[in-house]
């Protein structure tokens, strides 16, 4: 198998600046928790409180910049701000308004988006990165590794996603917990339920790839010790599969998922189910009768019904990310796709796209599409996560698109995809444009309100108040691919 380019790469703890590195140490030691840690603006103020400081860190008159200009839809869900100003400050909004309320501080670098839209960062709820080489197209265990992961997070900031949650297919679970605290320049946030509960391990994922990496729980007992396990490695939400596949494998069984999350519960934990495409309503229902906190699929073997509208009214806490299947790639979408994937992998999309021309969607996304609506008209949180492993990150705009098109709003697909999925997910510091937040946003050349296809009209994304080198990162992505 070729090597990627990343995978000869220095060992990556290398990649930390020295001095964010000692000063990680220095906040655990001070009792920082590990996972607040890694929220790194917030430990930026802890770094500094215990006198972490070196020579390498930036001098602070660099460390401010007005951007001013441009149209901000701040994830809030509110009206836009047509004309907006908003000041960066060691990597955190610092002020945000209207331009000519405020001047720029004395010193500030200023950038001027005059023309352009500026969006939250994205958040992906709900992927399956590591195990697919983007660049050669292989799917294996193999894959999985460091400097995989890493490029999967570097497509992840290009195409302008902040944090991204890996849910249940960890194939090397420590390497996966280790890399949820780690912060890389150009990458976007690993997030990670750990190992994930079927039935059995065989009884997750059917490719050979994926299959034999869940955690297996055929008794409470199981159900109940794996969940124990998951916390102590400091999961915050544990993925179930609740699937036959069709009747080939063994189910997790009611009373085993009920442990499950009542175990979870006990220890503040929460809990997303995945969703087959055989018995997915009448398991919906009943994983809202048993306490579920939200689910990885919308509901996709039916259309919902009036019971489960009453369900989701009952509970309107809960909430779905609901992957639309397939991410339909028409022809008018290859040229920018081509930027970052292999020819071979656009030669694939192009069929996909002239098979979509002829046929459309198909029946089990118009279905999806459906109960979407209506789970939203039911009141249902609406989160956004791609589900993606083979296509990496950028389906998320293919994602946002599609649900722009199945009963949400743009505004509502684009809180879903920022605002929402930070509250999904705990990240207190992402989702909007909001003083204190990580500056952590996407300027687009075009307004996604006007046409939401324009979240890809990407002139440059900032991760933690600096901007990614796209450039950098596209030449590498292309860099050797056949
Ligand atoms: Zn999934």
């Amino acid at each position: 198998m070729p090597e990627t380019e990343s995978s000869a790469g220095t060992p990556w703890r290398l990649a930390l600046p020295g001095w964010l590195a000692l000063c990680v140490l220095a906040v655990a030691s001070v009792g920082c928790a590990a996972r607040a840690c890694w929220d790194c603006d917030v430990c930026a103020s802890s770094l500094i409180d215990v006198g972490c400081v070196s020579a390498q860190e930036p001098d602070a008159a660099e460390d401010v910049t007005w951007f001013e200009g441009a149209r901000l839809i701040d994830g809030s869900g509110g009206a836009p701000i047509e004309t907006s100003a908003f000041l960066v400050e060691d990597g955190a909004f610092a002020w945000v308004g209207r331009q000519g309320e405020r001047e720029a501080p004395a010193g500030a670098a200023r950038v001027d988006l005059s023309g352009k839209t500026v969006i939250p960062a994205l958040i992906d709820a709900h992927q399956h990165i590591g195990l697919t080489n983007v660049k050669d197209g292989t799917h294996s265990k193999d894959n999985y590794t460091l400097a995989n992961l890493v490029e999967h997070l570097e497509r992840s900031a290009y195409h302008g996603v902040a944090a991204t949650m890996s849910l249940g297919l960890e194939f090397d679970e420590a390497l996966a917990f280790e890399l949820r605290n780690e912060v890389f320049p150009d990458a976007a946030r690993f997030l990670t339920s750990g190992r994930g509960i079927a039935a059995t391990p065989m009884a997750g994922p059917q490719q050979e790839y994926r299959s034999g990496i869940p955690r297996g729980a055929r008794t409470e007992a199981e159900g109940r010790a794996a969940v124990a396990e998951l916390d102590g490695h400091g999961v915050d939400i544990i993925k179930i599969w609740v699937d036959d596949r069709g009747g080939t494998v063994p189910k997790l069984e009611p009373e085993v998922y009920r442990a499950i999350i009542d175990e979870a519960h006990a220890r503040g934990m929460r809990v997303a189910s995945h969703l087959g495409s055989t018995s997915g309503l009448a398991d919906a229902k009943d994983l809202i009768r048993a306490g579920i906190d939200g689910f990885a699929h919308t509901v996709r073997d039916r259309d919902i019904d009036e019971e489960h509208m009453a369900l989701v009214r009952a509970n309107p806490e809960i909430w779905t990310i609901p992957n639309l299947p397939g991410s339909p790639v028409t022809l008018d979408d290859l040229p920018w796709l081509s930027e970052t994937l292999p020819p071979f992998e656009i030669e694939n999309l192009r069929a996909q796209a002239e098979r979509l021309a002829e046929e459309g969607p198909g029946d089990f996304f118009e279905l999806q599409c459906r109960n979407l609506a209506r789970n939203r008209e039911a009141g249902m949180v609406i989160g956004m996560g791609t589900d993606s492993g083979v296509s990496v990150a950028w389906t998320t705009h293919t994602e946002i698109r599609d649900m722009a098109g199945c009963g949400l709003t743009p505004m509502e697909a684009l809180e879903s995809a920022t605002r929402i999925n930070a509250e999904i997910l705990g990240l207190d510091n992402l989702g909007t444009v909001t003083v204190g937040k990580s500056a952590s946003f996407v300027v687009l050349d075009a307004d996604p309100l006007d046409d939401i296809t324009s979240t890809r009209r990407i002139d440059s994304v900032y991760l933690r108040g600096e901007p990614v080198d796209r450039e950098a990162l596209r030449a590498k992505f292309m860099d050797g691919v056949r």
